[in-house]
């Protein structure tokens, strides 16, 4: 059984429909990416499967359908999404924002847990009581990513996690996701315009271009696919 698959899945805003159609799956434990310029639509796509935007079609996650439900509802059944722009919470400490990503949990758990995420994410660890608002780019990038572990998610979204990093931090980001996915994993779904560090940590990939799926395929092949090289290896 597919772990995670849209089906016919439309999204619009008021009377324009962004997403047609888009259909995108991913098996249990992989990094999928989708590729798309600017205003392809990644954005909608990540806020369709958490209910942020009106949806029409399929979105199912271990065999239970999302469309329709409220975006609590989908977070309890394992969706964590790390916006573009992180949405850290720049005016609490590295701690605190990561106990905001445990709300449900209760307190000695999610003790437990920012242990455990603190060891992937030393530099967290050593700023705990530190402003958030006080780090680097990429230092926040990984706060958003360990705050929407602490939820236990079985499905992570990224959207766009490149954004404003420089390359080598880009690199950081992806090596220490890629580190978790084979440790622990949790399934990833990122959308980027980045296509050379996206395609290198994924397995599956997917083009989005002005709302549709216009190719899919296993991200070595893209790798080494000229008309992708051309659009978006630069
Ligand atoms: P970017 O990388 O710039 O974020 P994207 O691929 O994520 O681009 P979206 O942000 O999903 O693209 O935008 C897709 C289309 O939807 C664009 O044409 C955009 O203008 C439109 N759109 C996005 N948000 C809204 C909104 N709140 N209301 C109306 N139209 C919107």
């Amino acid at each position: 059984m597919t772990f995670f698959a849209t089906k016919q899945l439309t999204a619009s805003y008021g009377r324009g429909t962004v997403l047609h159609n888009v259909e995108v799956s991913v098996d249990q434990g992989d990094i999928a990416v989708i590729l798309g310029a600017n205003g392809a639509g990644k954005t909608t796509f990540m806020r369709a499967i958490t209910g942020l935007v009106k949806t029409q079609g399929s979105i199912v996650l271990d065999g239970l359908e999302l469309v329709g439900k409220r975006t609590h509802s989908i977070a309890r059944h394992g969706i964590a999404h790390v916006p573009q722009g992180r949405g850290t919470f720049k005016d609490l400490t590295v701690a605190d924002n990561l106990r905001v990503g445990g709300y449900r949990l209760p307190e000695r758990q999610v003790a437990a847990l920012m242990d455990r995420w603190y060891d992937f994410f030393p530099k967290l660890k050593s700023r705990s009581n530190q402003l958030a608002g006080g780090m680097s780019g990429g230092e926040q990038q990984m706060l958003a990513i360990a705050r929407a572990l602490i939820s236990q998610p079985r499905l992570l979204l990224l959207d766009e996690p490149s954004l404003g990093l420089a390359p080598k931090v880009t690199a950081e980001v992806f090596s220490v996701l890629t580190e978790i996915n084979a440790e622990t994993g949790i399934t990833v779904l990122v959308v980027e315009q980045n296509a050379k560090v996206a395609l290198a940590a994924a397995s599956k990939g997917f083009v989005m271009e002005t709302g549709r799926i216009v190719r899919s395929g296993p991200a070595e092949s893209m790798r080494n696919d000229d008309e992708i090289r051309r659009a978006y290896l630069g």
